[in-house]
């Protein structure tokens, strides 16, 4: 969207606040205000001095733009409900009745689902990881809503890894770490979001660890969340790692086909918008890594069909998403890819391409055929005269990376980072 568009947006919406609220106080905080940058998902807003990023793509705060959302929502956040006495901050707007299941996600979802009925019952702790974007966080704030729906006076705390230690750096400070334990120790249940976090770090470690010992005796249900499994996590103190396998693990995994459409449906609907058939497929085959891109695009096509008030088309979904699909469909191109993985695992392209057989290079040549095959148009021949090999060896390394992706997580992640990385160029 263009700037000038976003602006006459803004203005649109300063007035629309100055109806709600005193013009002065409006004008006190955007008075000569204008939009500066948009990059599709954040806004960056210029105030008077300074410069402020309005929107930050974080759930934690669940807030998101208010050009992307409507100007009605925006002010509605603001009245919601704060954080309660456990101090939680905690997305309402996220839950299982939300959450789009498909094969990909299905398991975490249900064990989640179990956690929120059963505290403590069978599973514990929780453990769900997978690549950034797929909602785990999502997940936890389900089951912090769900409880504080039915079982209001259930014990819940949400944090973040990153949360927990900084709390617990500021108790030490503060020398008040008995306070700390207390906050900690008398929980029903404690859900820690990104545990990686605290890896290679000893005193949070340590704190945890009789954290997660005080919580479990007392048969109260813990759940975490990271990017890889705990046998990946690198610097995790041994019996951490023992205590997190000793419940459930579930994995998340970028969503197939019919969930991306089923999400993009969801999102869409949740926006009042309705797109045709032809639409949903062509986003759904175009917009693949991860359900958080899925979300831009379909609030970049909102905010398209809010401003010009036309209804959404193929053509039009085309054109205000070509940021999008460029990349997958004509930007990236095979030297694209190869600079990429040479740059990122520091190996020149031509022993990518060349005949050499350890392991590494065999593991980049596959990526890169792969890749290759899935985001340009080239035959399979063509492939192949890329690597000098013929068709039938590119089809067994393609093969063979897929299979991988299938029971390899570390293998998954590595292509998964690599796709996001495509995603942005
Ligand atoms: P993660 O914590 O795994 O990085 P998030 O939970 O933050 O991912 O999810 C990113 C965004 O995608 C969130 O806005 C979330 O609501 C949405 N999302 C992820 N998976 C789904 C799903 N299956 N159905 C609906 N929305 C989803
Ligand atoms: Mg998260």
């Amino acid at each position: 969207m263009e700037l000038t568009e976003l602006n006459e947006h803004f203005s649109r919406v300063l007035a629309a606040l100055k109806e709600d609220h005193a013009a002065s106080t409006i004008d006190l905080w955007f008075k000569d205000s204008f939009v500066a940058d948009f990059d599709g998902r954040t806004v960056t807003v210029a105030l008077e001095n300074v410069i402020t990023l309005i929107t930050k793509d974080d759930v934690a705060a669940e807030e998101s733009s208010i050009f992307v959302s409507a100007p009605q929502p925006y002010v509605a956040k603001q009245e919601e409900p704060a954080p309660d006495e456990n101090d939680s901050v905690v997305g309402s707007g996220y839950t299982f009745e939300n959450f789009v299941v498909g094969s990909s996600n299905k398991v975490a979802h249900s064990a989640c689902i179990a956690v929120a009925e059963r505290p403590a019952g069978t599973i514990n702790p929780l453990f769900l990881y997978g690549p950034s974007g797929l909602g785990k966080t999502h997940l936890l704030f389900a089951i912090v809503n769900s409880l504080r729906k039915r079982r209001p006076r259930t014990k819940v705390r949400y944090v973040t890894g990153e949360q927990f230690t900084n709390e617990l750096i500021d108790a030490i400070t503060k020398k008040n770490t008995a306070l700390f334990r207390s906050r900690y120790r008398n929980l029903d249940m404690l859900l820690i979001d990104d545990i990686q976090f605290i890896a290679g770090k000893m005193v949070i470690q340590e704190e945890f660890f009789h954290t997660f010992n005080t919580l479990y005796q007392l048969q109260k249900q813990i759940v975490l969340t990271s990017d890889k499994t705990p046998k990946e996590i690198e610097h995790l103190e041994e019996r951490l790692r023992t205590r997190f396998e000793m419940g459930l693990i579930a994995d998340i995994q970028p969503p197939e086909p019919e969930l991306r459409t089923a999400i993009f449906k969801q999102k869409t609907q949740s926006l009042g918008l309705d797109l045709p058939n032809d639409v949903l497929a062509f986003l759904a085959d175009n917009i693949r890594s991860n359900v958080r891109q899925i979300e831009g695009a379909v609030k970049k096509l909102w905010a398209q069909s809010f401003i010009t008030s036309e209804e959404i088309t193929l053509d039009m979904a085309k054109s205000v998403l070509s940021d999008y699909f460029s990349k997958e469909r004509s930007k990236i191109t095979p030297d694209l890819i190869l600079e990429m993985l040479s740059k990122r695992y520091g190996m020149p392209t031509d022993e990518i391409k060349g005949n050499r057989r350890t392991a590494n290079t065999v593991y980049v040549r596959h990526m890169a055929i792969y890749l290759i095959r899935e985001y340009t148009d080239l035959s399979l021949n063509n492939v192949g005269k890329i690597f000098n090999r013929d068709h039938s060896t590119i089809i067994s390394a393609y093969k063979g990376v897929e299979a991988r992706l299938k029971n390899d997580s570390d293998f998954n992640k590595d292509l998964h980072e690599i796709k996001a990385e495509l995603d942005e160029k």
